[in-house]
């Protein structure tokens, strides 16, 4: 999941955790890290790589707006669509236009991070 340096400095104070502990750089994007063993965000509270597997985010508070905006995500055409590697994403109401301008908004952000 992508976030900007803001979140990225918001979980920091909040965990207790420096930013290089749960980030990596996808293609230049800061990136919430995944746990080696579950495959999982490094926040998520759960024991299993099963992606049906029961699991809490610790920092749902504090999550980043990717976090909020999932599974919401932009296709190749810029639309929102529900993410199709999402198991839930039959729960979700069909984005709409005004979900693609949010994401579009986020992605902007993001690429002009330095
Ligand atoms: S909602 Fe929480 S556990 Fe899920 S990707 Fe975001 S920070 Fe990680």
């Amino acid at each position: 999941m992508p976030l900007t340096k803001a979140e990225a400095s918001l979980l920091s104070r909040r965990t207790g955790m420096a930013v290089e502990d749960f980030t990596w750089k996808n293609n230049g994007i800061l990136t919430l890290l995944n746990d080696e063993n579950t495959r999982a965000c490094v926040f998520l509270l759960t024991s299993s790589s099963d992606v049906n597997a029961e699991g809490m985010c610790s920092v749902y508070e504090v999550r980043p707006k990717g976090c909020r905006t999932y599974p919401n995500v932009l296709n190749h055409n810029d639309e929102a669509i529900l993410d199709e590697g999402c198991p839930h994403r039959a729960q979700f109401p069909e984005p709409t236009e005004e979900d693609s301008i949010v994401l579009l908004n986020l992605e902007e952000q993001l690429l002009h991070e330095e």
